[in-house]
């Protein structure tokens, strides 16, 4: 008979060495008994490094216009029941300042994949948002080497761009006319640049196995990313997965404090997609490895057209009650709003021992 504490011994493990490997990764995914233990320990893991501090980023969705066709999200370009919008600079910077005199210390600027802003247009908002003070956080899509240097040069610090799956006839399925390997050359790309580079995957893709995600936990540890996001799918309308299930909530936590174990200095994002398909799921994940929220801060007549599922957890409120709301969140989970920039202790100590 196999040693009952087996799979507490493997979460035992990950959290003292930092190690697993691909079988005793996806051992982990597939056992149901020790879930609590993986969640306490991947917290343990998180206080060690990030303390209690939970960073807040201002998300800004500021176009949802795309060329991509993913398979799962609302914004590609096949559906034309979503009103389309593109933020003026004015727009952006106003929503910036606004986010400035809250206490938020980094904007994500957020977009569907398109041409839709020039490089020019794109490095002018950017300089601007420099020059108010804030930190600047881009998931703008894959776009070439010359862009983010462009983008970099005007003075972005990070960029998020989710390989969404490392395995490429599951990536090839979900992503007509898009290539994988230039995903895995973009994120190269962003590292080489210099940028805090995060990435993530959605949990519960057809046919996705937990083999499969222990993969791309190990990619992502031996790429040494600095943030990583994980959520679950969320059927959407109007899209080719509209009527298939959504991803597990359990297991896409289990990911995620996984990855916090294996990766305890990195920024990981309690998700939108987690909030959205159970309450308290932010709550669920903050305790659970998760130290960043990113709340959507534009105008509610342009958020809610940020279509990439149904029912994301975005409510018409101003933004004042808004970030009281979370920030009441993250103190009854047992954090602290942090005051510091939103570095991620791993990326901060890159830049001090190399
Ligand atoms: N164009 C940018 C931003 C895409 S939207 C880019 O390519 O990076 C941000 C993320 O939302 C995606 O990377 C994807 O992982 C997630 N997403 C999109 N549709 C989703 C859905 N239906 N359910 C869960 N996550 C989804």
């Amino acid at each position: 008979m196999a040693d009952k504490t087996h799979i507490f011994n493997l979460i035992k493990k990950a959290y003292e060495t930092q190690n697993l490997s691909l079988d005793e990764c996806e051992e982990v995914l597939k056992s149901e008994e020790y879930d609590d233990e993986l969640f306490t320990l991947a917290n343990l893991a998180r206080v060690k490094f990030s303390k209690k501090d939970v960073h807040l980023k201002a998300l800004i969705e500021i176009s949802n216009y795309c060329h991509n066709s993913c398979f799962y999200c609302g914004l590609r370009r096949e559906n034309s029941c979503i009103k389309r919008y593109k933020l003026s600079k004015n727009q952006i910077l106003s929503t910036t300042q606004n986010a400035i005199n809250l206490g938020y210390k980094t904007v994500v600027l957020q977009s569907g994949e398109s041409k839709i802003y020039s490089t020019d247009e794109m490095c002018e908002i950017i300089s601007s948002i420099h020059k108010l003070g804030a930190r600047i956080t881009l998931s703008l899509g894959e776009k070439s080497f010359e862009e983010y240097k462009a983008y970099k040069n005007a003075g972005a610090n990070r960029y998020l761009l989710r390989i969404e799956t490392t395995d490429t006839n599951l990536y090839k399925k979900l992503h007509p006319h898009m290539s994988h390997k230039n995903r895995f050359l973009a994120l190269e790309n962003l590292q080489n640049l210099g940028y805090e580079t995060g990435s993530g995957i959605i949990v519960g893709l057809p046919n996705q196995s937990e083999k499969m995600i222990a993969k791309d936990i190990l990619f992502f540890k031996e790429k040494n990313f600095d943030m990583i996001g994980v959520g679950p799918l969320i059927p959407c309308e109007n899209t080719p997965l509209e009527k298939f299930k959504s991803g597990d909530f359990k297991l896409s936590l289990k990911v995620m404090a996984l990855i916090r174990l294996l990766m305890p200095q990195i920024n990981i994002p309690a998700t939108t997609a987690m909030e959205t398909l159970r309450k308290n799921g932010r709550l669920k994940a903050l305790q659970s490895g998760a130290n960043v929220v990113m709340p959507a801060i534009a105008e509610y007549e342009y958020r809610k057209n940020y279509f990439i599922y149904p029912n994301k957890a975005t409510k018409n409120e101003g933004l004042k009650e808004q970030i009281c709301a979370i920030s009441s969140q993250i103190y009854d989970a047992g954090f602290c709003v942090s005051k510091q920039n939103g570095d991620s202790v791993y990326f901060q100590n890159r830049q001090i021992y190399g």
